[in-house]
């Protein structure tokens, strides 16, 4: 019995988290190579970013490039946006989500 309640404690600490992440997720984010309205996001796995909050990608189907957004301290989207660069060889472009905190 002890074990089945950690476990759900456990599912709903990641449902809440999870939930989190999906409230703090746009409506759309603009392609940054062609300025597209993108509105099939994928939400990426974040939590193992210091400093980041949510992160999502869509690929626009214009221009096929992927535009990354983050939710994070403006110091964590430096440092993605260098750890991207250097996964990418430069090619992923950062987009900034600026909602107020709530
Ligand atoms: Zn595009």
């Amino acid at each position: 019995m002890g074990q089945t309640n950690i476990k759900g404690n456990r599912a709903t600490r990641v449902a809440k988290a999870l939930a989190k992440i999906e409230a703090l997720k746009p409506d759309h984010i603009v392609c940054k190579n062609c300025q597209a309205h993108l509105t099939d996001l994928v939400t990426l796995e974040s939590h193992q970013m210091e400093g980041i909050e949510a992160a999502f990608a869509a690929r626009c189907k214009l221009c096929d490039q992927d535009t990354w957004v983050l939710k994070a301290g403006t110091n964590a989207v430096a440092d993605v946006s260098t750890a991207i660069d250097n996964v990418t060889g430069g090619v992923g472009k950062i987009g900034v989500t600026n909602k107020p905190k709530s």
